[in-house]
């Protein structure tokens, strides 16, 4: 075979093996009752959803979730056996994908119930149950209307379990646990209630919550087969390990001189006299543009910040010290690491959102579809 190549421009190295590791990691921790739902949605948070779901198959999921039809039927396409679960909602034109696909479909509420029972459809199902979210699933604190409903519809549907989800698992704020034990405490009294239904295939517990309230049974794990933390305050437990690296190169170095202004807007103005390199990527590539003031990249294994606001296709940085200090001149299609390791340093995707204050999930998921992903196995 040969070896797998992609332009070296703007690209993600994703290390399968180390999400095999994550998986193992987490399913340890869970050990030895605990049974993964590998969340795979949105290309599994931007790392390539059927590479990854091979891997993890690989290690004996068997067991996926993803967000909506399209990508359920992705991955039978590409040869993914096991249950698949769309955790969000399906129209009603596409139905009978679901049951062509053999695919398992989240039940929203009791209008979307009645829709799939009037539409004649056999697939499985899972009812949502919202336990204080308040996005999707019937209302747990109204136990008993909750629970007609669950048997109305086990009469007419194929369902084999409900689920809910948690809000705040990944807090250690006393409220917050408070909170996610009283999610908890509704979504185990209807399970109880519903005890006769058979509903064996029920969940509540994200990464988060798979790490703090396990219960012995099924958790939906994401962000952590990935290698990165649910909340930035977390440490992650030992052996798990970003897997996701995307690198990009220098394409030409020069001396910006005292004064002069660095790209659009002019927002960077040179206090002394600098080197600048251009990579090409930007916010094209998913590098977001509100990293201009505060990202930095890893040269060599040294920081070099943003410097001037990050353009659709380019950006440029401070490479002045490490020209200053280095031995070797820096080369035009020198690596840059964007986000991963490089020499001792690391920058994580975690790091770069808790710059701009949002979540490592939202900068794996933005890496645009342009950064070709290249797969690693070891
Ligand atoms: C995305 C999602 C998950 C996975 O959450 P992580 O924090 O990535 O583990 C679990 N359940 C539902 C319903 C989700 O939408």
């Amino acid at each position: 075979m040969d070896t797998p190549s992609v332009t070296k421009r703007s690209w993600a190295e994703v290390n399968l093996r180390l999400i095999e590791n994550n998986y193992k990691a987490y399913k340890s921790l869970l050990s030895p009752t605990g049974k993964i739902i590998a969340v795979v949605k949105a290309d599994a948070y931007g790392h390539g959803d059927v590479e990854v779901c091979h891997a993890l198959a690989r290690q004996g999921a068997n067991c996926f979730a993803v967000s909506n039809i399209d990508e359920a039927i992705r991955l039978r396409i590409n040869g993914i056996v096991g249950e698949i679960i769309v955790l969000g909602y399906t129209p009603k034109d596409n139905f009978s994908d679901l049951e062509k696909y053999d695919v398992t479909q989240t039940l929203i509420d009791e209008k979307y119930a009645q829709m799939l029972f009037d539409s004649g459809i056999d697939v499985k199902c899972q009812f949502a149950i919202d336990t204080g979210m308040n996005r999707i699933g019937i209302d747990a604190d109204n136990l008993k209307h909750c629970e007609a409903i669950l048997r109305k519809y086990c009469k007419k549907l194929r369902i084999n379990g409900i689920f809910t989800h948690l809000c705040v698992a990944d807090s250690v704020s006393y409220d917050d646990i408070e909170f996610t034990k009283r999610q908890l405490e509704k979504f185990n009294n209807l399970k109880k209630h519903l005890s006769d239904l058979n509903l064996t295939f029920s969940h509540s517990l994200n990464s988060a919550g798979g790490l703090s309230f396990f219960d012995g049974g099924f958790v939906r794990v994401g962000i952590l087969l990935y290698g990165l933390k649910p909340n930035y305050k977390m440490s992650l437990p030992d052996g798990i390990l970003p897997a996701l690296t995307w690198k990009s190169v220098i394409s030409m170095i020069k001396k910006v001189r005292t004064g002069e202004s660095i790209g659009y807007g002019r927002s960077f103005i040179a206090n002394q006299d600098m080197f600048v390199a251009t990579l090409p990527t930007g916010y094209g590539d998913g590098y977001r543009r509100d990293l201009s003031d505060c990202g930095y990249v890893l040269v060599r294994g040294e920081k070099a910040k943003i410097v001037g606001k990050i353009c659709m296709d380019q950006m440029m940085i401070d490479v002045s010290e490490i020209i200053r200090r280095g031995t070797d001149n820096l080369e035009v299609g020198e690596e840059v690491v964007l986000i991963g390791q490089s020499g001792n340093s690391r920058i994580t995707a975690d790091d770069l959102a808790n710059c701009i204050g949002t979540i490592g999930y939202e900068i794996v998921c933005g890496i645009s579809k342009r950064v070709p992903r290249l797969y690693i196995n070891g």
